[in-house]
């Protein structure tokens, strides 16, 4: 029996216990042909690669370099999920998380945000989780996204992207 604490305000949308924060999520009503194409051609890649897509620089690091790998270094390997998609609907992008061989997770911090997020949807999900700002070295002080030139954040999603494609 899950143990609230009784945090939850009327019509609020989560309820959280010590461990789990339950969230409801509306039901898409849309819908993007493009992204269940692209799902469905990208099913037999052996490796999928998912990234926090998140807005600051450590995750700027991780989506370049789940972006470099996906795309440029091991397109042949690895399916770029998308995130946001895959968590929120149930159909190809998920499919391609629940159902492939080796799923990677891109992390940019210990909030760990995609790895929490689809283990959310999709129970029993254990996927590797590879801190991409390990991967790399800049100062640690620095947070966001406009603290750092775009070439030189660049250069680090390349470095991460190139550690990753080595155990590919
Ligand atoms: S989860 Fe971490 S790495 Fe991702 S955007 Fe937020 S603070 Fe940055």
């Amino acid at each position: 029996m899950m143990k609230t604490t009784g945090c939850c305000e009327a019509g609020s949308k989560a309820v959280e216990n010590e461990d789990y924060e339950v969230v409801r999520i509306e039901k898409a009503k849309g819908n993007c042909n493009l992204c269940e194409e692209y799902a469905e051609r990208q099913q037999n890649k052996p490796v999928a690669v998912m990234s926090c897509d998140g807005a600051c620089l450590r995750g700027e690091i991780s989506r370049q370099a789940a972006n470099i790998l996906c795309h440029t270094l091991a397109p042949e390997k690895t399916v770029r999920i998308c995130l946001g998609g895959a968590f929120t609907k149930n159909t190809g992008q998920r499919g391609l998380v629940r159902d492939t061989t080796r799923l990677l997770a891109l992390e940019g911090c210990p909030v760990n945000c995609s790895s929490r997020m689809m283990s959310g949807v999709i129970e029993g999900l254990s996927p590797e989780i590879v801190r991409t700002d390990r991967l790399c070295d800049f100062n640690q002080k620095l947070f966001g996204v406009d603290e750092m030139p775009q070439e030189e954040i660049q250069v680090l999603a390349r470095t991460v992207a190139q550690k990753i494609a080595a155990t590919l």
